[in-house]
């Protein structure tokens, strides 16, 4: 989508601090990070929020999963923890529509969320 500043960051049309990149995902450095290591990953085709994807994607959730399993492991903090987060549209406190795993970690992160 041209106006999704997520397309303009895979289009390479914006700046991003990108650790991680394959065909079908990428990840960069979330720009106001809330933890020690705040990572973005996010597919390269535009899906709004979760409620975009269906059966067909299954793929691409389980890629997405996985990128943030295998970044936790680059980091360093797969083993002391990591939190996942995928927030979906105004109640869930989405803000950039354009789908995006969380990964949060360094610090300890209580629960529930706010
Ligand atoms: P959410 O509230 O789940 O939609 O999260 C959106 C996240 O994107 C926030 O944590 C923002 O800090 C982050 N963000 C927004 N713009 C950028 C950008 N240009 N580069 C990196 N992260 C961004």
């Amino acid at each position: 989508m041209s106006d999704c500043i997520f397309c303009k960051i895979v289009k390479g049309e914006i700046p991003a601090t990108k650790i991680y990149e394959n065909d079908n995902v990428i990840a960069f450095r979330d720009i106001k990070a809330a933890s020690p290591e705040h990572v973005l990953v996010i597919p390269k085709v535009h899906k709004s929020s979760l409620n975009d994807f269906d059966h067909n994607d299954q793929l691409l959730l389980g890629e997405l999963l996985l990128t943030v399993k295998k970044l936790a492991q680059d980091l360093g903090v797969a083993e002391s923890g990591y939190r996942t987060v995928i927030n979906t549209k105004d109640d869930g406190g989405q803000t950039v529509h354009h789908l995006h795993l969380h990964l949060l970690a360094g610090r300890k992160h209580s629960w529930p969320p706010g």
